[in-house]
């Protein structure tokens, strides 16, 4: 293929011949898709040579920022030394084993082993079935139901979409599949009403008892979160909301699962969500930070509460994917980790990117076109309405968030909207100028919508 064709000939191709995940196909015919040509740091370029900003890093993953020649480089050489080998029938690659190895040291303790799969949806589909394999070899195989949220993402498999709690991902072919619940989610802007943040997180939390006596304590095998919803609109829950969530599941004895997916390696300014709200989980799955990206890897961490169970009575775990600990993709994640190590990353966005994006982002509180602004270490959510006094939000068809980011496009920024809220998950390289500059065209935007859209 000619990597030189121009953009048109380059749009025309992919529109004829390339089905996009989560795009309607008579649209990009129309429109043409934005050809990604290289990136460096937190930019991007495309294919008319425009630099782009990457608000996003990538879909929330690429958190050690683009073009990090280690990460080629280990992975140049893990190719031509074992480019593959599974780990199935007691078969094993070193690169699995250190990841392994360096997985156990970095995640919360208890946490001593770890399932490899190629993406955060085959880690919820792991989940799926250990937590029903669980219950099963401990002769309580009518414990099956998973509670999950509203708004939730987990992923796209048809386990992963089905624990999601998105109604447009359901619609598309009649999800979810049976024994999985959804209750509300803690997103106390949109839901809160007049209680205080701290009752409304009390009361999202006590959902879940209610919904386990509706379905029964020995049906319910466990519970799934994010620590903060990522793709349900930047959610983060009230103090309150996760130590109700951690007495509830230990009062029925049912699993906690957290999704560390996006919330993971170092997000959130800890190594993962669930310590910096304090979650003892019993899985965790785990993926885009985990290799930034560079390659596909996920995986779900196990706790020794459930291990113990898998090894003493599990007998043969007959699940897997023939990728599982690729040992190309276990390379370059364990050299992404090294670089979020030895760059402390994880301090940098506690102690300094992530305060400095907070404060800068309180600029917006007073903006006119904005109801409410959410940070927690590089994460950030901007709440677009239309009368901030009255916590009033525009009609859906005006489709605001959607011209919000067209705005962001035509200024060459990432920044993407969930219905009407503006989200932002920057590589966790991005400095404070960085965060300057980011804010400063974040502002832009919002002006323009504002305008657009007469609020003044
Ligand atoms: C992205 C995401 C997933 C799915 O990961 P894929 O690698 O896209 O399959 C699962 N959970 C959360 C919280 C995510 O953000």
């Amino acid at each position: 293929m000619n990597l030189e064709a121009s953009t048109s000939e380059l749009q025309h191709l992919d529109s004829h011949h390339h089905l996009h995940p989560f795009t309607d196909p008579k649209a990009i015919l129309k429109d043409g898709a934005r050809v990604i040509t290289r990136a460096d740091g937190i930019y991007l370029w495309d294919s008319n040579g425009e630099k782009i900003l990457d608000a996003m890093a990538g879909l929330w993953c690429v958190n050690v920022g683009y073009g990090r020649e280690n990460l080629a480089k280990v992975a140049y050489e893990q190719l031509q030394v074992l480019p593959y080998y599974n780990s199935f029938f007691k078969t094993t690659t070193p690169p699995a084993i250190a990841l392994a190895k360096k997985l156990a040291e970095i995640t919360p303790e208890g946490f001593n082993h770890v399932f490899f799969t190629n993406s955060g949806s085959e880690a919820n589909d792991t989940v799926m079935r250990t937590v029903r394999r669980y219950w099963r070899v401990q002769d309580k195989p009518e414990k099956r139901v998973i509670i999950s949220r509203k708004e939730a993402y987990h992923g796209s498999t048809v386990a992963a979409a089905s624990l999601g709690g998105q109604s447009f991902a359901h619609e598309m072919d009649g999800l979810p599949i049976p024994d999985i619940a959804h209750i509300d989610h803690p997103y106390w802007y949109g839901k809160g009403g007049d209680l205080s943040l701290d009752e409304f997180g009390l009361k999202t939390a006590q959902c879940l008892e209610t919904k386990i006596k509706e379905i029964g304590p020995d049906k319910v095998a466990a519970f799934i979160g994010e620590p903060i919803q990522g793709a349900g609109g930047v959610v983060v829950p009230p103090d309150t909301y996760w130590p109700e969530i951690q007495r509830i599941c230990k009062k029925y004895g049912i699993l906690l699962i957290a999704d560390e997916v996006i919330c993971g390696f170092g997000r959130t300014g800890k190594w993962f969500g669930s310590e910096t709200f304090g979650i003892k989980p019993d899985m965790m799955p785990i993926a885009k930070g985990l290799s930034s990206g560079y390659l596909p890897i996920g995986g779900v961490m196990m706790h020794d509460r459930v291990m113990d169970v898998l090894i003493e009575k599990g007998g043969d775990f007959a699940h897997g994917f023939t990728y599982s600990g690729h040992p190309v993709s276990c390379a370059v994640a364990l050299e992404n980790i090294k670089i979020i190590e030895d760059e402390k990353l994880v301090e940098k966005v506690a102690n300094e990117t992530g305060p400095y994006l907070k404060k800068r982002w309180q600029e917006f509180e007073s903006h006119p076109i904005v109801g409410e602004v959410r940070n927690v270490g590089l994460l950030g959510a901007i709440e677009l309405v239309e009368n901030k006094e009255k916590r009033q939000f525009f009609p859906s068809d005006k489709k605001v968030g959607d011209a919000c980011k067209t705005f962001c496009f035509e200024n060459n920024l990432v920044m993407r909207a969930l219905k009407d809220t503006m989200v932002v998950s920057p590589p966790l390289t991005m400095t404070v100028e960085q965060i300057d500059e980011m804010t400063d065209l974040v502002k832009l935007c919002l002006d323009l919508t504002a305008e657009k859209f007469g609020i003044k």
